[in-house]
C-alpha cells in the first residue's frame, strides 16, 4: 500500500478524555474513530489490525475442529423468553421492536439463537459431537463504556457453541478449546494467563477466563506462583471436602419409600459425583418432573451446596413459586427457599428450613447431608484476598496481578439445552438432552490489549502477527530524487510480491513527520532509503524496538524483514 492512497489520519495529541495508554494510541494513530459513547468505528488502518486478530482466531478455530457460521444479530424476544433470560439478562441487553411491535433485542451473546438451531437441526447421536462459531458483532450496553474499544457497547466476538451426547465429550471439547485460546494468545504474541473464573450471566458449571497480564486490567486475578493455581478474585468457587461416604445404599433417614433413588443413581442423573451430593429430597411427579430439594442447617449450606451443584443462579423463591416448580403438595414446604435450574427437563430445587410433611404424602429421602453426615463443603472465596494469603490448593501462597479477560470458556451442561429441548436420539433411540460448552473470544478488545502490552514512548510496539503492516519503506526525497523513486518503487514491489504487507511512505514530506508517523503507528520494520546511501548501495534499517537503526547493504536487506 502506497500512503498516497491510504488514508492515514495520525493526530499529535490524543483527545483529553483518553484515559488508558491503548486508547489514546488508538485515537492518535487514527484506528478508530468515535461515533458516540461505545460506539467506534474501526478506520481502514485499525481494521487491518481487528482483521489480523480475526485471522488467527479463525485460523485456530478450523484447526480445532469448529464449524464457522454467522447467526442474525438482531434476535427475537420469544426465545429468550423460553430460557427466561429476556428478564434475568438485565440493562445491558438492548431491546428493540420492529414495526409490527414485536420485541426483539441486539444480541449481547447467541446461547439461544444456536440452541434453537441445534433443536431443529440435531437428530442423532451420530451427528455429535459438533462445534460451531461466528465472529460477529455484539452490543451490550454497558454501564460504564471506556477505554474505546476495550469495553465498548458495540464490539466484535469470536463466540463458539459445541454440542455433546455426555458430560465426557463436553470436557473433551473444552479441553481443545483450551488448548485453541492459548495457541491464539500465544500466536498472537500475548502474555496472557488462563484462571478459574465465575460463570456470571451465561451460567453454567467448569470455567476459564484468559487475562491478558496487563496492570490497567479491570479484574484483579489471586495466582500461585508455586502452582497453577489461578482464578479471577470475583470467584467463590466450591472445594469438595473429604469426605468418608456411607455404605452404599445406607438410608441416613430411614425413610424408605416405593420410589428410592440410590445416591449413585442421583449422581448419575445430576452428572456430578457423588461426594457433591448433599442431602437430597427426591420428589417424582408423574410425568417425570423431580425436584432436588436439599436441607442444611443454615441458608450458608444451601448456598455452598448450590455452588457445589455447578448452580450459577442461587435465588430465593416464595413459596407459592417453590410449590409451583415442584408440585409438592401446600403445606409440605417451609415458608423460605431457595430455587434452582439445574437439569434438563427437571427443575431443582434447593430449599432452606424445609418443613418436611412429605415424607407421608410418598416423597422420600435418600443420600447424606454434608456438615451433618460429613464435612461441610467449603467455598474458596477470594473475594477479598491480598497477596501472602494462603493458596486454596494448599500449595503455597497467593500472588495478585491485573489482567484484561480477553477469552472465557463454559462447561453450560444442559442450563440452555433443557429449558429449550435441545435434544437428540440416543443409541437405543431414547430422548436425551445435548450437554453444551461455549466459548468467548473479545477479539476488538484484543487490539487494545495487545497495544497495552506493546508500546513505548513513541507508539506502538506491535509484533509482525498484529501490526497494520510488517514493514514500511520510507523514502527520502521520492518526489524529488529519481533514483531514490526507482530503488523505494523496485523494493516495494518485490516484498509485496513476496507477499508482505508493505507501507510506502510516498508523501511529500519531511523524514520527522515520516518517522513518527511510521512508529506510532507500530511498524515492526521500517527501511529508509536516501540518496547519501544509495551511493554505497546501503540503505538504513531499523527494527522498532531497536535503540538505532544500522547500515544495511540493499542486496541484503529482505533478509532483515523476512
Ligand atoms: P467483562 O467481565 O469484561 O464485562 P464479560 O465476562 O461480560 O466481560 P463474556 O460474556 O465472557 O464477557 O464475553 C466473552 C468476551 O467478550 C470477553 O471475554 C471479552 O473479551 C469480550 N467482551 C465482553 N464485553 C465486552 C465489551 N463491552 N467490549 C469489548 N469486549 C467485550
Ligand atoms: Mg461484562
Ligand atoms: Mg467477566
Ligand atoms: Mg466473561
Amino acid at each position: 500500500m502506497r500512503v498516497s492512497q491510504f488514508f492515514l489520519s495520525t493526530l499529535k495529541e490524543a483527545p483529553a478524555e483518553a484515559e488508558l495508554v491503548s486508547h489514546r494510541l488508538m485515537l492518535r494513530a487514527g484506528f478508530i474513530k468515535r461515533l458516540g459513547s461505545g460506539l467506534y468505528t474501526w478506520m481502514p488502518l485499525g481494521l487491518r489490525v481487528l482483521r489480523k486478530v480475526e485471522a488467527v482466531v479463525r485460523e485456530e478455530m478450523n484447526r480445532a475442529g469448529a464449524l464457522e457460521l454467522l447467526m442474525p444479530a438482531v434476535q427475537p424476544a420469544e426465545l429468550w423468553q423460553e430460557t427466561g433470560r429476556w428478564d434475568k439478562f438485565g440493562p445491558q441487553m438492548l431491546k428493540i421492536k420492529d414495526r409490527h411491535e414485536r420485541e426483539f433485542c441486539f444480541g449481547p451473546t447467541h446461547e439461544e439463537v444456536i440452541t434453537d438451531m441445534a433443536r431443529r437441526e440435531i437428530k442423532s447421536y451420530r451427528q455429535l459431537p459438533l462445534n460451531f462459531y461466528q465472529i460477529q458483532t455484539k452490543f451490550r450496553d454497558e454501564i460504564r463504556p471506556r477505554f474505546g474499544v476495550m469495553r465498548a457497547r458495540e464490539f466484535m466476538m469470536k463466540d463458539a457453541y459445541s454440542f455433546h451426547t455426555d458430560f465426557a465429550s463436553l470436557q473433551q471439547t473444552y479441553q481443545v478449546m483450551y488448548a485453541a485460546y492459548s495457541r491464539i494468545f500465544t500466536r498472537l504474541g500475548l502474555e496472557f494467563r488462563a484462571v478459574a473464573a465465575d460463570t456470571g450471566a451465561i451460567g453454567g458449571s467448569g470455567s476459564h477466563e484468559f487475562h491478558v497480564l496487563a496492570d490497567s486490567g479491570e479484574d484483579a486475578i489471586a495466582y500461585c506462583p508455586d502452582s497453577d493455581y489461578a482464578a479471577n478474585v470475583e470467584l467463590a468457587e466450591a472445594v469438595a471436602p473429604d469426605a468418608t461416604l456411607p455404605e452404599p445404599g445406607q438410608d441416613i433417614n430411614k425413610v424408605a419409600t416405593p420410589n428410592q433413588h440410590s445416591i449413585e443413581e442421583v449422581a448419575a442423573f445430576l452428572n456430578l459425583p457423588v461426594t457433591q451430593l448433599v442431602k437430597t429430597l427426591v420428589v417424582e411427579q408423574g410425568d417425570g418432573v423431580v425436584a432436588l430439594l436439599v436441607r442444611g442447617d443454615h441458608q450458608l449450606n444451601e448456598i455452598k451446596a448450590a455452588k457445589l451443584l455447578g448452580v450459577d443462579e442461587i435465588r430465593f423463591a416464595s413459596d407459592a413459586e417453590v410449590r409451583e416448580v415442584t408440585g409438592c403438595a401446600p403445606g409440605s414446604i417451609g415458608p423460605v427457599g431457595l430455587t434452582v435450574r439445574v437439569v434438563a427437563d427437571r427443575s431443582v430445587a434447593v430449599m432452606a428450613d424445609f418443613v418436611c410433611g412429605a415424607n407421608e404424602a410418598g416423597y422420600h429421602f435418600t443420600g447424606v447431608n454434608f456438615g451433618r453426615d460429613l464435612p461441610l463443603p467449603e467455598v474458596a472465596d477470594i473475594r477479598n484476598a491480598v497477596a501472602g494469603d494462603a493458596s486454596p490448593d494448599g500449595k503455597g501462597v497467593l500472588a495478585m496481578c491485573r489482567g484484561i479477560e480477553v477469552g472465557h470458556i463454559f462447561q453450560l451442561r444442559t442450563n440452555y439445552s433443557a429449558p429449550m429441548a435441545c435434544q437428540y436420539l440416543d443409541e437405543q433411540g431414547k430422548t436425551q438432552v445435548a450437554e453444551m460448552g461455549c466459548y468467548g473470544i473479545g477479539v476488538s478488545r484484543i487490539v487494545a490489549a495487545a497495544i497495552e502490552q506493546n508500546f513505548d514512548a513513541r507508539g506502538m510496539t506491535l509484533p509482525v502477527a498484529l501490526a497494520p503492516f510488517s514493514i514500511a519503506i520510507v523514502p527520502v526525497g521520492y518526489q524529488k530524487s529519481e533514483q531514490v523513486r526507482e530503488v523505494a518503487d523496485k523494493l516495494y514491489a518485490e516484498l509485496v510480491a513476496s507477499g508482505i504487507d508493505v507501507l510506502l511512505d510516498d508523501r511529500n514530506e519531511r523524514p520527522g513527520v515520516m518517522f513518527a508517523d511510521m512508529e506510532l503507528i507500530g511498524m515492526p520494520h521500517r527501511v529508509v532509503i536516501g540518496e547519501r546511501g544509495l551511493k554505497d548501495g546501503m540503505v538504513e534499517y531499523q527494527g522498532r524496538t531497536d535503540t538505532a537503526a544500522t547500515s544495511v547493504s540493499l542486496l541484503d536487506i529482505h533478509t532483515h524483514v523476512m
